[in-house]
């Protein structure tokens, strides 16, 4: 709790971004603190270091920055989930709505083997849109979605409910 309390002191909320209204939180403030960004990483291992995690497949951009180090800590592979128009190969694509716009993400074929077990992660679940379409992606390929983890959960937008059969684990919550 001592490390959730410091990650979470160390996110800055920017208000009016990227509209107005919108309260943006920042998570390159994390970065910014090395034991921030040490625990939240270290949160994530212990919560998934014996969950036989195959692959940890991240969101552009946010969830690239924690996915990558997590894949690396777990022995796992890592894959990217990207916005379009990014990967050079051959890929799956998924439509999805986000708190702001719709968008699209996609993914390389044969980058998660039938039957592989799949962790799922991004800086933030809001609606759950991106999850959402991250998990169907994943399940387009063949991959089992084990779990899916965000840094900070906005919890009054009820994106959870939009994942039902995907357990949600977070650190950090605000309002
Ligand atoms: P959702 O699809 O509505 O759950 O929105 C989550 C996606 O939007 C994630 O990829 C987040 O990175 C991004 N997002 C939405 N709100 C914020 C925010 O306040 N801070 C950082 N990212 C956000």
């Amino acid at each position: 709790e001592a490390k959730k309390e410091i990650i979470k002191n160390s996110i800055r909320g920017v208000p009016d971004f990227p509209h107005a209204g919108i309260l943006f939180w920042d998570v390159t403030t994390i970065l910014l603190n090395h034991q921030a960004f040490q625990y939240t990483i270290d949160l994530f291992v212990e919560q998934y270091k014996d969950k036989k995690i195959d692959v940890v497949a991240g969101f552009e951009a946010r969830g690239l920055i924690f996915g990558a180090p997590l894949a690396l800590a777990l022995g796992a592979a890592f894959v990217p989930l990207r916005k379009p128009g990014k990967l050079p190969g051959a890929k799956i694509t998924e439509e999805y709505k986000t708190e702001y716009s719709t968008d699209k993400i996609e993914m390389h074929v044969g980058a998660i083997q039938e039957g592989q077990r799949v962790l799922l992660v991004d800086d933030l679940i809001a609606t759950g849109g991106t999850l959402m379409a991250g998990i169907n992606l994943v399940k387009k390929a063949g991959g089992v979605v084990v779990e899916a983890a965000c840094v900070i959960e906005l919890p009054f937008l009820k994106g959870r409910d939009k994942i039902p059969g995907t357990p949600l684990f977070v650190l950090v919550e605000k309002e």
